[in-house]
């Protein structure tokens, strides 16, 4: 894919002045491991609220080890938010019951929204998965395990690229139909930068019949090094274009970000242009590029109501 398309401002003004539909935003975040991190994303959450995003999801860590986390940090946001969360849940390394437990949980605490994934082997991202006899065996069995539970909105996993232990795009669009016949709703993909490749995908998945809204899973670049590191134990490709443009800018943390910005709001303009109006943000726990992506297309907070003065 080439980077910058000859017509590359004009997607971008276009979605900045407002014209069209204004994008819909979601964003994830991940629970935080101590005070000092959970002070950095309260910060990063209050900052990112008043673009009112359709909703904001909270990660699951491997074999369930963040799950107190999870559901404290979802609570809150509930409680002391406009915002509207949705957890990530897993079914690595836990029974049946074990899972259930959790599901019920959030129902109680007034969560609606959870994400419905089979999780990795913990210490292994991208190593071989051994389910548990007891447990749910897929992301397909979770979902149906959490509408057999209550009336959830769940939201599962899409991989542009097909997932790593995935034969073919067809076997995934199999398993995609399969986790809506289950009861899913939506579908978030992982990250992804060749849009061309992209629109190919989700061309064959509507012609294949599936219907539900699909969201494309956008990653601020913030470290080249450690996107690099994740991207090879996931199986997503990173392109020359991109190497090129972070290469030799490891020491120099502010044209990084400016960078990052432009490739991110670049990618979304050009998904604008392909008819794309939802998009879902990878912010870890960040809120600065994220922010100004969403300003430049166009999201803002809403503006604040006239004031009748007394008379
Ligand atoms: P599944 O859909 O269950 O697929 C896994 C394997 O099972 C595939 O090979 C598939 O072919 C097979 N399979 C599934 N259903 C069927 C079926 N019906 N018939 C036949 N085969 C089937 N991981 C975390 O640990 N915590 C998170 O919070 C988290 N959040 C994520 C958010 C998003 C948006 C995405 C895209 C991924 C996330 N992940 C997370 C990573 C995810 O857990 C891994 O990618 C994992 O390897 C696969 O999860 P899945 O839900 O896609 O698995």
């Amino acid at each position: 894919m080439t980077f910058i398309p000859p017509n590359a401002l004009g997607p971008v003004a276009r979605a900045g002045a407002g014209v069209g539909p204004r994008p819909s935003v979601s964003f994830e975040f991940s629970p935080p491991k101590g005070p000092k991190s959970e002070a950095a994303l309260w910060e990063a959450i209050r900052r990112l609220e008043p673009l009112n995003p359709t909703f904001v999801s909270v990660t699951y860590g491997a074999g369930g080890s963040t799950r107190d986390r999870t559901h404290r940090t979802v609570v809150r946001m509930l409680k002391e938010t406009t915002l509207k969360p949705a957890a990530h849940l897993t079914c690595v390394e836990a029974s049946r019951e074990e899972v259930d437990e959790v599901i019920r949980d959030y129902w109680e605490a007034g969560i609606r929204h959870i994400v419905a994934l089979r999780g990795d082997p913990p210490g292994s991202l991208g190593g071989a998965y051994t389910p548990r006899v007891d447990g749910y065996q897929n992301a397909t069995e979770l979902t149906a395990g959490i509408r057999a539970i209550a009336p959830f909105d769940v939201s599962v996993g899409l991989y542009p690229q097909i997932h790593p232990e995935s034969p073919s795009v067809d076997h995934d669009i199999d398993v995609l139909k399969a986790k809506i016949d289950a009861g899913a709703t939506r579908a978030i993909t992982n990250f992804f930068f060749d849009i061309d490749g992209y629109l190919r995908f989700i061309d064959k998945i509507r012609k294949a019949g599936v219907t539900i809204p699909i969201l494309p899973g956008i990653m601020p670049v913030s470290s080249f090094e450690g996107l690099s590191t994740m991207s090879q134990r996931i199986g997503v490709t990173i392109p020359d274009w991109l190497s090129n443009l972070f290469e030799g800018l490891d020491q120099d943390p502010e044209t990084r970000k400016l960078v990052a910005a432009s490739v991110a709001t670049e990618m979304c303009a050009r998904l604008s242009e392909e008819g794309f109006s939802d998009f879902h943000f990878y912010t870890l726990n960040r809120a600065d590029l994220v922010y100004a992506i969403c300003r430049v297309l166009g999201v803002r907070e809403a503006s604040p109501q006239p004031t009748t003065e007394a008379a």
